[in-house]
């Protein structure tokens, strides 16, 4: 439907990609265009007709500001309090869980910019300068986030929607609109498809398809707070300025800085060609009459304003159907959104105060926080199974959590209008802060334990209902066990995470401590770019630190790429190794480990037989071989014990210190079961250290003896 409409018609607006960090941005170097006037002109020859009338209609637009500029903007300069036009608004944040998935906070801090801007409480309307104070505009223009959805439904007008559209997003990334004749909608992305652009919106205009009209900007240009910041946050303000009509203050183009002499059609804003500096006394234009610099409409960064003319533009908008933007503001319309009955409750919520996603380490506190939807709540009953305290009725509580473990927490708010109720299930992971496994090996293999999630794993499926990792029998490293992810098209974009039990790491010795791991994987086509990233925690699984990424084809290891469900053979397994010798990683008492597979919508990918130890690529045989040299000191009885859990070559011999070989113990098979053999009856060692070596199928393993 909406692939006739990629082409932008109309204002899409560069507002730099940089990061502004301050309010006072003056000079910015990398300020970059978007291709506005090229699009116009792909539109116009694409739709014959097309240009005639938007010049038809800007000249009915530019005919009412005259009028009304000889009236000396009337309506706008009376002391009367005109009607305050509140439009609701509804903020569709498209995200993959990264950043752009910004909070509630954020957007509410958004709307707050606003409703300060476009009713000239903006705490730096100090700083216009004196040429232009008596213009600056009260535009007597609000917003308000819904609070009743399309269907009638509860919102907070955010509306969250999981999906690879917040990626070089465009028309077709406007998800979810809700009627434009009852919500100004607004789309934030994580990137915009044209480069250098923060945001677009259109003009209101009896050329813009329905579908598409509303605002797409960067979530980083939304509020002040989070990821936005003061500087980026009045693009909203601008960008509203163009669906309510407003041009930029140099005319119709994306090109500031190019030429005097083209209108905005609004007569109290002085000619300009526009600014990408904060340039306050600049009269190229006109001199020696300073230009407006400081307009909303510009992109100076120093913006604090609208002008009396552009108020009028704005609010004939308004009251125009053009776009229909003359039935947002209707009483009617208020009560269909919700805001007209904002005391009502419509649903319980409540965040935390938890950087790490609710994950603590047992003894950790944090703070909750109530923001149910709309009405303001009176009093408040929670529970916290597993917290201390396991109730509360404050407002925002404190809650210790002492016991590792998977907890709910639920919330009551009430007012004068009723209660609301929510449960968070398993909304507080607890893991322990003594490690779980304190040998000098680790192991896993997954052929005991029973099906993860169990007592030692966890399993982090980030989007429910979706195939996660999970035991399975169809394929094995070593045993009859593994764990896999069954990835298919379906699955593509979706993360799911698997979590080790916590280890200490100071009780493993040796130099070379770290981990590997069997892996198989296939691609189902060459182009799939499936990641496999290994992750280490050493405070709870708060905070990772990556050790190995693995993508596409490198990750598939020779293994050519097939359509069908690939369920790997014995030889299509790779050994994959992670060092964990720095000593943060060496010298913690409770590290975890993390897989974290993000789906192309390749094939399946399993893990088996997990070893850390002090010698870094050595397999589960380890773990089964029992293999021991003893007594140790050496006398007449040191044996040297093993034993096979199969048919095996095997080959024992005794190397001194600087490697040279000095008893060849036993060469040839040998059948399952437990083996000794003595070190004595073959040879008399001179005092020293020594190494056993005991080869089996190939690998390698050394016990260290000392004879004295
Ligand atoms: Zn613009």
């Amino acid at each position: 439907m909406k692939k006739m409409l990629r082409i932008k018609i109309a204002f899409a607006c560069s507002l730099l990609s940089l990061s502004l960090t301050n309010t006072t941005l003056f000079a910015q170097d990398n300020y970059l265009h978007c291709g506005t006037t090229e699009a116009m002109k792909r539109l116009f020859e694409a739709n014959p007709g097309l240009e005639e009338q938007y010049n038809k209609d800007e000249e009915i637009y530019k005919q009412q500001d005259k009028e009304a500029a000889a009236r000396g903007y009337q309506e706008t300069n009376r002391d009367v309090m005109l009607t305050v036009y509140t439009i609701p608004v509804v903020f569709h944040i498209l995200h993959q869980n990264g950043t752009e998935n910004i909070s509630d906070a954020q957007v509410y801090d958004a709307v707050r910019v606003l409703n300060n801007d476009y009713r000239k409480l903006n705490a730096d309307i100090s700083q216009v300068v004196p040429t232009f104070t008596s213009i600056a505009a009260d535009c007597e223009i609000q917003f308000h986030l819904a609070q009743k959805d399309p269907n009638g439904n509860c919102t907070n007008g955010i509306d969250r929607i999981f999906t690879p559209l917040t990626n070089a997003a465009d028309d077709n990334s406007k998800l979810n609109q809700w009627p434009r004749n009852k919500y100004l909608n607004i789309w934030v992305v994580k990137t915009i498809g044209d480069p250098g652009v923060a945001g677009y919106a259109y003009l209101p205009s009896n050329q813009t398809p329905a579908a598409i009209d509303g605002i797409i900007i960067l979530s980083t240009y939304i509020g002040s707070i989070g990821t936005g910041n003061s500087g980026t946050s009045r693009a909203l303000t601008h960008e509203i300025g163009h669906y309510l009509n407003l041009k930029h203050t140099w005319g119709g183009t994306n090109s500031p800085g190019v030429a005097c002499g083209v209108s905005d059609n609004v007569s109290d804003t002085p000619e300009t060609k526009g600014h990408t500096t904060c340039a306050l006394s600049d009269a190229t234009c006109n001199p020696p009459a300073i230009e407006n610099t400081q307009n909303f409409m510009e992109y100076s960064y120093c913006s604090n304003m609208f002008t009396a003319g552009q108020k009028t533009r704005m609010r004939s908008a308004l009251t125009s159907t053009t776009s229909q933007r003359s039935s947002l503001w209707t009483t009617t319309n208020l009560a269909a959104t919700g805001i007209s009955t904002s005391s009502v409750l419509c649903l319980a919520d409540f965040v935390t105060n938890s950087s790490s996603s609710n994950i603590l380490c047992a003894g950790d506190s944090l703070k909750y926080t109530d923001i149910s939807w709309n009405g303001n709540p009176t009093s408040w009953s929670w529970t916290f199974p597993g917290g201390t305290p396991a109730t509360s009725t404050d407002s925002t509580p404190t809650i210790t959590y002492n016991t590792p473990g998977i907890y709910n927490a639920s919330l009551t708010v009430s007012n004068a209008s009723g209660s609301v109720n929510a449960t968070k299930t398993g909304y507080i992971r607890v893991n322990p802060s003594v490690a779980m496994y304190n040998a000098n090996f680790y192991s896993e293999g997954y052929e005991t334990g029973g099906a993860i999630p169990n007592a030692d794993w966890q399993v982090n499926n980030i989007y429910p209902g979706v195939n996660t990792w999970t035991q399975t029998g169809m394929a094995s490293s070593t045993g009859s066990k593994s764990v896999m992810i069954t990835n298919t098209a379906a699955q593509s974009t979706y993360v799911d995470e698997l979590i080790s039990p916590s280890i200490d790491m100071t009780q493993i010795t040796g130099s070379n401590i770290g981990m590997s791991f069997k892996m198989a994987y296939a691609q189902r086509t060459s182009a799939n770019n499936d990641q496999l990233k290994v992750y280490v925690s050493t405070n709870c699984g708060k905070n990772w630190t990556l050790r190995k990424a693995l993508i596409g084809a490198a990750m598939a290891s020779g293994v050519a790429p097939t359509t069908s469900n690939f369920v790997p053979s014995a030889s299509q397994w790779s050994t994959q190794t992670v060092t964990l010798t720095q000593a943060q990683f060496s010298s913690s008492t409770d590290l975890f480990v993390k897989f974290e597979f993000t789906s192309n919508g390749g094939n399946n990918i399993y893990i088996d037989d997990i070893n850390i130890n002090g010698a870094t690529g050595i397999s589960e045989l380890e773990n089964t071989l029992n293999f021991a040299v003893y007594p140790n000191p050496a006398n007449e009885n040191t044996v040297i014990d093993f034993s096979l859990t199969a048919k095996q070559n095997v080959t024992i011999k005794v190397y001194d210190v600087i490697g040279r070989e000095v008893v060849d113990v036993y060469k040839g098979e040998l059948n399952a079961g437990q083996h000794k053999y003595s070190v004595a009856e073959n040879t008399k060692l001179s005092g020293g250290v020594y190494f056993v070596n005991l080869s089996v199928g190939g690998q390698q393993f050394s016990r260290k003896l000392i004879v004295k």
